[in-house]
């Protein structure tokens, strides 16, 4: 890159102290930190045809006003309607709080305008006017999401100062080949398209090559790691008894599904290998990720290594203490679980034993990753829903290992798009299949006033001895938030069914010792109606349980409404889930109708994908997924998959490392710590 465009940004005319305070706010520091600054929209100024312009779509026209303008007042605001031919067509046009222009809407007046027209009541609505007809041949407008005081006109003429001073230094870079291969355009002319696109066409070529660029960028860091994990982590060899592991299979009480049978098969290769194992286990909720984990973890263990699996919640590892233990403690291996209640003579006397060997296998919440826990030798490592914890909290557990193997498991089905952006260094092995038997879950979507109806096939449900769930969004009633909460919902329910059902209450703020005891319970049978918060929305099994009420269940997104619905239909009863919402918003009446249609996790994933978009999709900022300036994960799909094998193959060839045409990439790569071994988060 030229040495100017690295220049501070006060080089600009018309930069000031006070214009670049208010640019540094924004992250731009230098000429290039500006041009690198893209648009978040374009608007769309071409001329269009009333008639064949859908409702509620923006249009632009040229319109002859035809009567004096009328304002109503409403307090501080206020509108203005004036009558307008367009072409034959007469219309209204409405402003609202543009008062300003009161004056200049006299009859006959020609102007422009842009706004969302109203077909029904065939009324625009304007946002944008000029007075009198389109001259310019400004069809498409940048819109850029600014700071402080900045302006559209003043940012764009910045930029336009920024692009001429460097477009003689400019270089291109992305690779010739590469541009001529997807019939890219140069570097110089898509800045232009970006910033100042002559027409849509422009913008939109403008925007397929930063998209392309930018996603390849982005997978040459991955590819870059993968190669290096390869070649450079020589990992340990788990050489395990085969006859131990197929009689210990043999004597799980039922058939392993085909999914979980290739899984099993995938997993112990990579014990095997002297590589170290990288990979990602998905699948559904109910689909049996549990058996799997104890098998490599058996596995593990019957070659002398040691293994731990780790939880993101108390009640979660809790509940795998108990599964493993089940399935492993008679065949003599030893286990214990750690968690921030273990008491202290307990942890130290844990952590003695397990130091000189005497636990095969820990499991445990974060209380794993503590200084003071010290394996003998550690040899495979789980993680459960590990978009759940940081990258620094997993690296630290596999360094309690001489490289061990790595498994990461999560029930939240990630669409494939995801999956390999945010894990793409790591193998992927998926259970698409559920055991055989499983009654789907009826779901059905009620109004909240239908809550009696609701209340009395819960009652049914009970009756023949099932349990049921009720999740509500809040703990406590808040001001702020409408929505319904468990403590108010556990006083009702325990007084519509005094006497006749245990009612009990679950969530986040209680003692541990509390949650414990509420947890044991429910499992056990002794409370028949679990009021509870999201808490047991990851991995809880109570397979008696079969009925599930959601209230306000469009405050949540479908990737978690799915998972809260995993823990019913776990046993072998029909089991239903009610959702009672009264959604306000199309986006919620939409995730309603998914629900009660859609019942499988990917599938739901995806929707929920489209619907709230990738930030939204992991709920919290740790998921590794990076902010793109221009892809986007659900429409880029395509371009994703051709830059992914783009780096793929550029990485493994000699002359990347060497040719100058490449020069550029190198260069991000080694910048991007990627040749390090840095994870991209
Ligand atoms: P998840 O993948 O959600 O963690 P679990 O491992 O908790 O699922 O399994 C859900 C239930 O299904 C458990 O009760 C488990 O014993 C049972 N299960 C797992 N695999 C099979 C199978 N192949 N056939 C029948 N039941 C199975
Ligand atoms: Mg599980």
């Amino acid at each position: 890159m030229s040495s100017l465009i690295l220049e501070p940004i006060n080089k600009l005319k018309g930069v000031g102290n006070e214009t670049a305070d208010v640019l540094a706010e924004m992250g731009i520091f230098t000429i290039k930190d500006l041009i690198w600054t893209f648009p978040y929209r374009h608007e769309d100024f071409r001329l269009k045809d009333l008639t064949e312009t859908p409702h509620n779509e923006k249009v632009t026209v040229e319109a002859r006003i035809e009567s004096e303008p009328a304002v109503l007042y409403l307090g501080k605001k206020s509108r203005i309607t004036v009558k307008a031919l367009v072409g034959r067509h007469l219309i209204k046009l409405v402003f609202f709080n543009q008062n300003y222009l009161r004056g200049k809407l006299s009859p006959e007046t020609v102007v422009t305008v842009s706004g969302k027209w109203d077909r029904g009541r065939q009324v625009i609505n304007v946002t944008t006017i000029k007075i009198g007809p389109k001259t310019d041949n400004v069809d498409f407008e940048p819109v850029y999401s600014l700071k402080g005081n900045m302006h559209q006109n003043k940012f764009r003429k910045l930029m336009r100062q920024a692009l001429d001073l460097s477009e003689g230094e400019m270089e291109e870079t992305l690779p010739l080949h590469l541009l001529e291969k997807y019939r890219l355009i140069p570097i110089i002319e898509a800045l232009e398209g970006v910033h100042f696109p002559v027409d849509a066409n422009h913008a939109k070529q403008a925007r397929r090559r930063f998209v392309y660029e930018e996603l390849l960028h982005f997978q040459l860091r991955i590819q870059a790691l993968r190669k290096m994990h390869k070649e450079n982590e020589k990992g340990i060899t788990i050489h395990y008894d085969i006859h131990k592991l197929k009689n210990f299979i043999s004597t799980i009480p039922f058939e392993l599904t085909n999914a979980q049978k290739r899984v099993v098969n995938e997993i112990c290769k990579d014990l095997k290998e002297p590589v170290r194992m990288n990979r990602l286990l998905q699948g559904d909720v109910g689909s049996g990720k549990t058996v799997v984990a104890a098998i490599g973890l058996y596995a593990a263990v019957t070659a002398g290594y040691q293994g731990a699996l780790m939880a993101p919640t108390e009640i979660l590892a809790e509940q795998h203490a108990i599964s493993l233990k089940a399935l492993l403690e008679p065949l003599g291996v030893r286990l214990a679980l750690l968690s921030g209640s273990t008491k202290s003579k307990n942890r130290r006397e844990i952590l003695k034993q397990l130091h000189n060997g005497d636990i095969d296998i820990l499991i445990g919440t974060h209380a794993l990753i503590q200084p003071d826990v010290v394996f003998e030798n550690l040899g495979f490592v789980i993680t459960d829903e590990q978009h759940r914890f940081g990258v620094e909290q997993r690296r630290i557990l596999r360094d309690k290992g001489a490289n061990p193997d790595v498994l990461f498991m999560t029930a939240t089905p990630i669409p494939r798009t995801l999956a390999i952006t945010a894990f793409g260094e790591m193998d992927v092995s998926i259970i698409d299949e559920l055991p055989a038997g499983r009654k789907q879950i009826e779901t059905h979507w009620l109004k909240k006033e239908q809550l009696n109806a609701c209340l009395g096939k819960m009652e049914l449900e009970l009756r023949q001895g099932r349990q049921a769930y009720v999740i509500c969004p809040l703990i406590e009633e808040s001001e702020k938030i409408d929505a319904q909460n468990a403590e108010e919902v556990f006083v009702q329910l325990s007084t519509v069914f005094k006497g006749k059902y245990k009612v009990d209450l679950m969530h986040g703020r209680l003692h541990p010792d509390d949650k414990d005891r509420v947890m044991r319970e429910f499992t056990e049978g002794k409370i028949d109606v679990l009021v509870s918060t999201t808490v047991v929305e990851v991995g809880v099994n109570v397979p008696n349980a079969s009925y599930m009420v959601i209230y306000d269940a469009d405050r949540f997104g479908l990737a978690q409404l799915h998972q809260l619905r995993g823990r019913v239909g776990r046993g072998k009863f029909q089991s239903y889930c009610i959702l009672l919402a009264d959604p306000k918003t199309e986006d919620g009446t939409e995730r309603m109708m998914s629900m009660t249609q859609i019942h499988d996790g990917f599938r739901l994933a995806e929707k929920d994908l489209e619907l709230r978009g990738p930030g939204d999709f992991f709920g919290k900022k740790q998921s590794g997924l990076p902010d793109f300036k221009m892809a986007d994960l659900v429409h880029d799909y395509r371009t994703l998959e051709v830059a992914r094998q783009d780096a793929a193959t550029l990485i493994y060839e000699n002359v990347f490392w060497k040719d100058s045409e490449y020069k550029y990439l190198r260069e991000m790569l080694e910048e991007s710590g990627a040749l390090n071994g840095e994870r991209i988060d």
